[in-house]
């Protein structure tokens, strides 16, 4: 089958892209003597797990419950959970996804007391224990017990409770993997982060309170912490990246990353051309997000997409432009991934125009 054959919108990867950002981030990462746990939010996909884990990922990160149930039900059995869980159907899902795959190593963020006591209390009844990670601040203020007093108060509780253990400290500095120039953010995201560290130094290592477990970074910050102490990076996007992450710059200066490749592509038909200056693709906000800003038109400069809503997208064409029919066919390419992604429930692998193979995204719309 070619890309003709394929009926429109349609979620797309360019195979050698992705095995390209696969194999670049492990290296990189590992280069560094530190672990690789990919998040999967990205991409949703057992295969894609079990690909990133066969590349040396020492385990996943889902943000979601519901997208580690989906992970552990392929025979995933690493995962860490990224997101706190805060109700008594949750508290009680995690204890039965540990009693379903006993052989597993799962891992969950937590950040008050609430969840270390509603965890314990459900882990103890079934005889188990649970693995926590503490989620700090890290500068975004968005979850995250704040470094100091606080945090020590949650370690020492999780090790008075039964049911739950203490492995470890999460920092994700989500609020600054977009920062544009490679050097600014390397070094706000290192700024952001180094005072968790130096507690560790001076006041947990001494209560015998280290953790062993310090987890954290992303695309675009996944090398700005050398020496400081994470154990392992929770990238996620490198594996399609999109045009936001496009955008933050590369270490040479230039304005464009390149350190990765697109390999996510959403293929579009132009469904309408009112005016000379105007045409309409087949995919509006339901199957392109917005949330990081426009898509852009693959090797199409002469072509602006602006969003027409949920099903429409409107092309603004250039003076000049090379002209558009209807029918025709587009290639679009993401301004963020993760989102984009979660409206669709097959990804075509492609290679040039021949489509290879599909995968069913077996996360998608798991926020639960
Ligand atoms: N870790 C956490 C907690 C996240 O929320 C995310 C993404 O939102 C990531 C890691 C992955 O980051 P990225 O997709 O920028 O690589
Ligand atoms: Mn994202």
């Amino acid at each position: 089958m070619t890309l003709d054959n394929l009926d429109t919108p349609a979620l797309l990867v360019d195979l050698d892209a992705m095995d390209a950002n696969l194999v670049a981030m492990q290296q990189r990462v590992s280069a560094k003597g530190v672990k690789l746990r990919p998040h999967t939010k990205a991409h949703k996909i057992p295969a894609l797990a079990m690909k990133q884990l066969s590349l040396g990922a020492e385990g996943i990160c889902t943000a979601k419950l519901g997208e580690a149930e989906v992970m552990a039900e392929a025979g995933i059995e690493d995962i860490l959970i990224t997101t706190p869980i805060a109700n008594p159907i949750k508290y009680q899902r995690l204890v039965a996804l540990h009693l379903a795959y006993p052989e597993g190593k799962f891992c969950q963020v937590v950040d008050h007391a609430d969840h270390i006591l509603g965890i314990g209390k459900y882990a103890m009844d079934a005889g188990i224990t649970v693995e926590l990670l503490i989620e700090v601040e890290s500068g975004q203020q968005r979850c995250g017990v704040a470094v100091g007093e606080p945090l020590v108060t949650l370690i020492e509780l999780i090790q008075a409770t039964d049911g739950v253990s203490y492995r470890g400290i999460q920092a994700y500095s989500g609020h600054l993997q977009h920062v544009k120039g490679f050097n600014e953010r390397q070094a706000q995201a290192r700024t952001a982060v180094v005072g968790i560290f130096e507690f560790i130094d001076s006041h947990l290592r001494p209560m015998n309170l280290a953790p062993d477990v310090i987890s954290g970074g992303g695309t675009g910050t996944y090398e700005a912490y050398d020496g400081l102490g994470f154990t392992e990076i929770q990238a996620g996007s490198y594996i399609f990246m999109d045009a936001a992450y496009r955008g933050i710059g590369n270490r040479e200066g230039r304005a464009i990353n390149d350190e990765f490749s697109n390999a996510l592509k959403v293929w579009t038909t132009v469904i309408s051309h009112p005016t000379k200056e105007r045409a309409v693709v087949d995919a509006g906000m339901k199957c392109l997000s917005i949330d990081m800003g426009m898509p852009l038109v693959e090797d199409r400069e002469d072509i602006r997409y602006q969003t027409g809503g949920d099903e429409h997208g409107i092309l603004h064409l250039a003076d000049n432009h090379a002209g558009l029919a209807i029918g025709q066919r587009l290639m679009m390419l993401p301004s963020h991934c993760d989102t984009t992604l979660n409206s669709y429930s097959t990804l075509y692998g492609i290679r040039g125009d021949r489509v290879i193979n599909s995968w069913d995204i077996a996360g998608r719309g798991r926020s639960d």
